[in-house]
């Protein structure tokens, strides 16, 4: 199985990756693990990421998909992946199927998260985090024992300023900006599942279950 997350942030994307990558024994593939990986590890690429990091610049799409390739080598990947959050552009998405074109595959299915623009302000905005231990709640999903303060360490809870309002509908505008495009071009390629993303975390992988299973290898 070779899948492709697409989704805006708060979609719940991450959180179904995990659960495909576990039941179908695949790899959960995103560019901040694989990036943290490479650094910890440093490899040649991971160094040369660094150095990008270290100056608070973008890693190139090169290395990102340089460390992609790397990973699609390991025996993680026997059974295949799901690429969570990546590629975000047409260009990445170019570079990625060049590379599994060198490697004689290619891609089984793109699933695109939609959730209306409303959900996901709520989702993002009602997040708290706990600065000491980094414990996430929400105020209407997943709320601490007592309002405003971490369950486990007891420290008080707050918002990370990525998660205002403001900064949320910043981040979606970006999103749309960047991922439209990309959306339409795995959509001329035949690839493209647009997934009802509204609904519980069972639901939604109920949905993805159905969809992805004819792609299963175990
Ligand atoms: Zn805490």
């Amino acid at each position: 199985m070779r899948v492709v997350f697409l989704g805006a942030p708060g979609v719940g994307k991450g959180t179904q990756a995990d659960r495909i990558a576990a039941q179908y024994q695949v790899a959960k593939l995103s560019t901040g693990d694989l990036l943290r990986e490479a650094v910890r590890n440093q490899t040649a690429l991971g160094l040369e990421a660094k150095r990008y990091m270290d100056h608070g610049k973008l890693v190139p799409d090169a290395v990102v998909i340089g460390l992609v390739k790397e990973k699609l080598a390991d025996s993680s990947c026997v059974n295949g992946f799901v690429l969570d959050g990546f590629p975000r552009t047409v260009p990445q998405a170019e570079a990625l199927g060049s590379a599994l074109a060198s490697k004689g595959i290619t891609l089984d299915r793109v699933v695109n998260f939609e959730v209306s623009r409303e959900d996901i302000v709520k989702r993002l905005s009602g997040r708290r985090s706990c600065p000491k231990c980094q414990a996430t709640f929400h105020i209407d999903f997943a709320m601490p024992k007592v309002e405003g303060i971490c369950d486990r360490c007891g420290e008080s809870l707050v918002q990370r300023s990525d998660d205002r309002r403001d900064a949320i509908e910043m981040r979606l505008k970006v999103y749309d900006e960047q991922t439209a495009p990309l959306v339409r071009y795995y959509q001329e390629r035949g690839l493209l599942f647009q997934l009802d993303g509204a609904g519980t975390v069972d639901t939604v992988f109920h949905h993805l279950l159905r969809e992805l299973a004819p792609y299963r290898t175990t």
